[in-house]
């Protein structure tokens, strides 16, 4: 079972079709992509000398290319080990360091990071810029056969984000892979040949493993010529590829909706916005829903399960008449169908329907452990299942609401706060642009909730007003008992809210 099989498929049935396009741009079919990824593997093999199993790395901006050298990796039975393109050379080093990659491809903006590095990192042979001689070589030559990989060889190391430490490799194996990729047709979307995806959120990511599906089905993989998000580019782009579908983080998806040029979006362009990673707030979620229409699907999940854990359908965000529409909104949604999900207490014991414990999820997508950490392997997997670290209830129609991070939960007097739904409450103020509650150490109650602002220009909020909000919609001890009014929060390199850093600011 080799993933690259996927590609194997799609170039016999949808052979000169588009597979990969530049902007406005179709780059190579997907014959012609087969075959670059078959001779680019006999390059790896013999020119770099890989063996199989060996780890090759890319720092890229999202490119044609990334897909390329994927596919190429991995029809020599390599393990890809993609780096989100927006990370500090010391980041960059541990990766390259913890994962032992051999070789690492890259574009020329992120070149002269890498070769810094690189020199942390001894293991590494060789950097290749995909813009160079060196790399363009790499097309010219006898394609080399398919490897026959294992269920259980790791394909991808997904590097975590790292919101609260050090990113570590979670473990992808083949299998992970085409099961997530089967579970996109189960739950998700069965796209019709000839679509397109545009790669707007980092290929490292999210978008990069929503590849699989999308190219298995004969849908060409858009990558905007700018090489990041940008909204007028990513409207055109959506206009101008048939069929076209997304994955953005929620903060993505907020930045389409309040951007002009929503509005030029031809209606019939669109096929999915596929959303997660983050929370996302309701009322952002009901603008959405009447800007783009219904074509929303939540997807909850983590890279040590990707992109499956839970999933709210196109179909009931559409289900505008349910009585349990906008509650189910606020959820994300219901276990995907590749997986066993479970909300425990701290023994693992099974919690009753509303009562708000860990997630912890067991299926084909579950990662094999982390790459070459067997403490943090042994803290997340126990007994096949995994501890997601995330804090949740199920509620009696099986949809999951997410609380937080279970280190993120606030205890005052004695009392659980998920910050969550603080800030839930708080977007719905016309002045509130951003938020993020934490909490701040208390003598008498342990913790109290303090609230962190980001205002609309020329809109900043009384927190008289604020505190009147929170008074008409959540419980009293809930309500922050301090409000802090900031230029921006902060955030890493995948839009998340550093959690940590706010709490730094409260000394
Ligand atoms: P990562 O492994 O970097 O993709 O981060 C995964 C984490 O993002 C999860 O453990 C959740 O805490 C959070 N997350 C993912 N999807 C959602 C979602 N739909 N709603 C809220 N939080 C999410």
């Amino acid at each position: 079972m080799n993933i690259a099989n996927l590609l194997l498929g799609s170039a016999r049935e949808f052979r000169d079709m588009p597979a990969l396009a530049h902007g406005a741009s179709r780059h190579l079919g997907f014959r012609e992509l087969w075959r670059r990824a078959s001779v680019m593997s006999m390059h790896l093999t013999t020119r770099f000398r890989l063996e199989r199993g060996d780890r090759v790395a890319f720092a890229m901006s999202n490119c044609v290319q990334s897909i390329e050298v994927m596919y190429a990796i991995w029809h020599a039975g390599l393990c890809a080990v993609p780096m989100n393109a927006k990370l500090h050379a010391r980041e960059f080093a541990f990766i390259l360091e913890n994962s032992g990659a051999r070789l690492c491809f890259v574009t020329p903006d992120l070149a002269d990071t890498i070769a810094e590095a690189a020199r942390e990192a001894p293991g590494l042979r060789e950097i290749v810029d995909v813009t160079t001689r060196s790399y363009t070589f790499m097309a010219v030559g006898d394609p080399a056969a398919l490897v026959d990989s294992e269920p259980t060889d790791p394909a991808w190391l997904f590097y975590t984000s790292g919101t609260t430490g050090r990113p570590k490799g979670a473990t992808l194996t083949h299998r992970n892979l085409l099961a997530m990729t089967l579970n996109y047709y189960a739950d998700v979307d069965r796209p019709s040949p000839g679509g397109s995806i545009l790669h707007a959120a980092p290929i490292s990511h999210g978008s990069g493993l929503w590849s699989f599906p999308t190219l298995a089905r004969g849908a060409v993989q858009v990558f905007p010529e700018s090489g990041k998000y940008d909204v007028p580019e990513t409207v055109e782009l959506m206009n101008r590829w048939p069929d076209c579908s997304i994955f953005l983080a929620p903060t993505m998806v907020k930045r389409l909706i309040e951007h002009g040029s929503v509005g030029d979006l031809r209606p019939e362009a669109l096929r999915l916005v596929s959303y997660g990673g983050a929370p996302m707030y309701v009322s952002d979620l009901k603008r959405a829903l009447d800007l783009l229409g219904n074509k929303l699907c939540q997807l909850y999940g983590q890279g040590e399960s990707p992109m499956t854990i839970t999933h709210l359908s196109r179909e009931m965000h559409a289900d505008r008449q349910n009585p349990r529409w906008e509650q189910r909104l606020a959820s994300a949604g219901r276990p995907d169908s590749c997986v066993t999900v479970r909300v425990v207490d701290e023994e693992g014991r099974q919690l009753p329907v509303g009562e708000v414990g860990e997630i912890i999820v067991k299926g084909d997508t579950v990662m094999a452990g982390y790459w070459n950490d067997a403490q943090a392997t042994a803290r997340s997997l126990r007994d096949g299942w995994l501890w997601t670290g995330d804090v949740g209830a199920f509620d009696e129609e099986g949809l999951l609401t997410l609380k937080d991070r279970s280190k993120d939960m606030i205890i005052s007097g004695g009392s659980n706060i998920y910050p969550r739904e603080i800030e839930d409450v708080l977007n719905l103020h016309p002045g509130v642009a951003e938020c993020s509650v934490v909490g701040r150490p208390h003598p008498e109650w342990g913790e109290e909730v303090v609230a962190f602002v980001v205002a609309r220009e020329g809109k900043t909020p009384a927190p008289g007003e604020l505190d009147q909000l929170c008074l008409d919609n959540i419980a009293r001890f809930k309500r922050p008992k301090d409000y802090k009014f900031v230029e921006a929060l902060p955030k890493n390199n995948y839009g998340k809210i550093l959690k940590t850093e706010l709490r730094k600011l409260l000394d």
